[in-house]
């Protein structure tokens, strides 16, 4: 079996989405990898045309690391609702429409809810997952994923994170992602606790690339 491949030196962050880019910088920062993002480098979108967030995340991690010579870094993610039988799934970022209005898309959600007649938080239940590729330009990749389960709560509370944040409460928490602060989303052991779908995936990623050991 091939062994695992360790990630040194320079690397491409394969997103175009600032929100994403600014977690992926500061999981990546305690590794000492320099880290240059696709929009930096003017790389362009490919197109996801893959059947699960795991090929997304190869598709562009892999289009990157042809397009530059570095090693790439990509994920793809998504939120599925379990009453809506998974959607929007790979149609998380779509449901935001080109303006990329996320109240739109969090209002989309809660429409289909209350047509599901899904009043009682336990029937309102859904997850985020990321799904982490890195590729190198000699064609070897790693996979990783992660997940987050929770309950979608309407109105949408708090100012931060990204995306569908204001409307997802991680099990175990009061409190939305929205009203999380970036180290409590996505903050790893042992200073955080590794709650987000990226951060669970980042750690089997840290493990595996960087040698990282969390207890
Ligand atoms: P991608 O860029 O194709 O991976 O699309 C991901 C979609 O899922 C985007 O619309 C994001 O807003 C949403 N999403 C992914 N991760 C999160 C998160 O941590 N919080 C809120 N929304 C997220």
């Amino acid at each position: 079996m091939e062994q695992p491949r360790r990630l040194t030196g320079k690397i491409v962050i394969a997103t175009h989405n600032p929100g994403k880019l600014e977690e992926m910088r500061s999981l990546l920062a305690p590794y000492g990898v320099e880290a240059v993002s696709a929009g930096d480098l003017d790389l362009p979108e490919p197109e996801e045309t893959g059947l699960t967030f795991a090929e997304n995340a190869r598709i562009k991690a892999i289009s990157a690391a042809n397009a530059t010579g570095l090693p790439a870094f990509a994920d793809d993610s998504g939120l599925c609702v379990d009453a809506l039988g998974g959607a929007p799934g790979l149609y998380t970022a779509r449901w935001a429409g080109p303006e990329k209005d996320f109240y739109k898309a969090m209002s989309q959600v809660e429409e289909g809810l209350r047509e599901a007649g899904a009043e009682e938080p336990e029937d309102r239940r859904g997850f985020f997952i990321s799904a982490l590729c890195v590729a190198w330009p000699d064609g070897h990749v790693e996979d990783f994923e992660g997940i987050v389960e929770g309950t979608l709560v309407w109105p949408p509370r708090g100012p931060a994170g990204f995306g569908y944040d204001p409307m997802f409460q991680p099990d175990g928490h009061s409190r939305t992602f929205g009203e999380m602060s970036g180290e409590e989303k996505h903050g790893l052991p042992p200073r955080g606790k590794g709650l987000s779908h990226r951060a669970r995936a980042f750690i089997a990623l840290a493990e595996t690339c960087f040698g990282a050991k969390f207890d």
